[in-house]
């Protein structure tokens, strides 16, 4: 079996050195375990060795496990079918991937019929990769301005991008680079609902060069858990 809490605690030392590496701290980057196609024993691990914030990027496997995780902050990290955010409005403390007003419309209202605001992050693909979901950047100005405008129960959080695959490390860089850009720029938005706290980029293969890129907020799955197997 996995040694999530060793696996953890390297996780945790890379994170500090990379932080520290660009002149912040540890604890200026959250870590969000991913725990797709993990059972709620593997995340309850985790928890014990401290992880407090986990990321899954299926509705159903929310559903399935929330019951039987210990309390955790649940963020919702893969693409949401508008159809499917009743069923987990009151579940995650954030949800990462919106990436359409007709989302955001619908998170509005689901979490005006629980009272609650939501915390969002719209998911930008700069690289503008047409394999994957996300929007561009003069789409994304335009979105958050909508947004802002007629979405009362959401407030924007940040951006959350995953970067295209790359060989050259450094295409990754650029790509990260752009990102923080847009970051910095929409930060600057003047409203009570805008509170730029969160650049969720970098998962197991590429959170160093995303930290340093100016990441806050790592998405680390295999490398905590284990390799994938969707067979199992
Ligand atoms: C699976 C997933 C991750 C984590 O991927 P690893 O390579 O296992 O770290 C991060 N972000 C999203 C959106 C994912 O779906």
């Amino acid at each position: 079996m996995e040694d999530i809490r060793g696996n953890l605690g390297i996780i945790n030392e890379q994170i500090k050195l990379c932080a520290e590496k660009c002149g912040r701290k540890a604890e200026d980057v959250l870590l969000c375990a991913v725990s797709k196609t993990r059972t709620p024993e593997e995340i309850n691990i985790a928890i014990d060795a401290g992880v407090t914030d986990i990321g899954e990027n299926k509705v159903q496997e929310i559903m399935d496990k929330f019951d039987a995780v210990k309390p955790v902050k649940w963020h919702m990290i893969g693409h949401l079918q508008t159809n499917k955010v009743k069923y987990i409005i009151d579940k995650v403390s954030m949800i990462h991937s919106v990436d359409s007003y007709k989302l955001a419309a619908e998170i509005n209202k689901r979490a005006g019929q629980h009272g609650i605001v939501m915390d969002i992050l719209i998911q930008v693909n700069s690289a503008e990769e047409e394999s994957k979901f996300g929007i561009t950047t003069a789409e994304t100005e335009a979105l958050i301005k909508e947004i802002l405008d007629t979405c009362e129960n959401i407030r924007i959080k940040g951006l959350m991008c995953i970067a295209p695959y790359a060989d050259d490390p450094e295409d990754i860089k650029v790509y990260f680079g752009d990102v923080k850009k847009q970051y910095d720029e929409f930060g600057k938005i003047d409203h009570p609902m805008l509170d730029f706290k969160y650049l969720s980029m970098g998962m197991s293969h590429d959170f160093p060069v995303a930290i340093e890129a100016g990441s806050n907020l790592v998405r680390v799955g295999s490398a905590i858990f284990g390799e994938r197997n969707y067979n199992k």
